[in-house]
């Protein structure tokens, strides 16, 4: 927590979870270094905010699909993604098949998996208890959430990008604080400040 910098950013431990997809280790040094960079608490600071309650950016960095982080509603949040794809011999034992939270996977004719990615969720699980080390992640990254807030009027976070890489994630929240620090004028919330713009206005700032 560091509101008196202006901003929290909440992440879980990669390492030490069993369910942990990517290695946040590698996104975290960067979100922390735009964050410092960005001085929000002195941004705020500066728009004169006395007597009201005291504002704050929040981020948070999951590390795979079950966000323990509440992700969805930080104003900027990431979400580990692991694609899976078939890429060894199956032996149509249907773990995955059982593992699946989502029912995304069925055996096609008892003879290898098919995934349904409409429903998939990219959360590994199958991967992780294949025996046959059949499945694998074709695909690690980032899903990105922006605009999530509680308090007096609560929205949960949208999705812009499905899947980017630890760069691209970085990228993207030093170009939402841009846009944020621009048109901020009384320590609104970023999705405050987006639904009056437009979401066509924001993403065309960090595009
Ligand atoms: S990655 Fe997760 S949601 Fe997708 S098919 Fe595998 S177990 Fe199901
Ligand atoms: S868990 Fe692995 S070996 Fe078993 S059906 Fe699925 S892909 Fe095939």
């Amino acid at each position: 927590m560091s509101e008196d910098k202006g901003f929290e950013l909440r992440f879980c431990n990669s390492a030490s979870c069993a369910l942990a997809v990517v290695n946040t280790e590698e996104l975290l040094p960067k979100l922390e270094k735009i964050l410092e960079n960005a001085n929000l608490g002195a941004f705020y600071q500066s728009l004169g905010l006395k007597g009201k309650k005291r504002r704050c950016f929040r981020v948070a960095v999951a590390a795979c699909p079950n966000a323990c982080t509440q992700v969805h509603i930080a104003d900027y949040g990431t979400i580990g993604q692991a694609v899976p794809a078939l890429e060894g011999d199956c032996n149509t034992c249907g773990v995955c098949v059982d593992v699946c939270e989502e029912e995304a996977i069925t055996l096609f004719e008892d003879r290898f998996p098919m995934i349904n990615f409409e429903y998939c969720i990219n959360c590994g699980a199958c991967i992780r208890a294949c025996p046959q080390d059949a499945l694998k992640a074709e695909s690690l990254g980032y899903k990105i959430l922006v605009g999530g807030k509680l308090g007096r009027h609560p929205m949960l976070a949208k999705e812009v990008f499905a899947l980017v890489s630890a760069e691209k994630a970085a990228e993207i929240l030093d170009k939402t604080i841009s846009f944020y620090q621009k048109h901020c004028k009384s320590g609104e919330r970023l999705r405050v400040i987006i639904e009056k713009l437009g979401w066509d206005t924001y993403l065309a700032a960090i595009s």
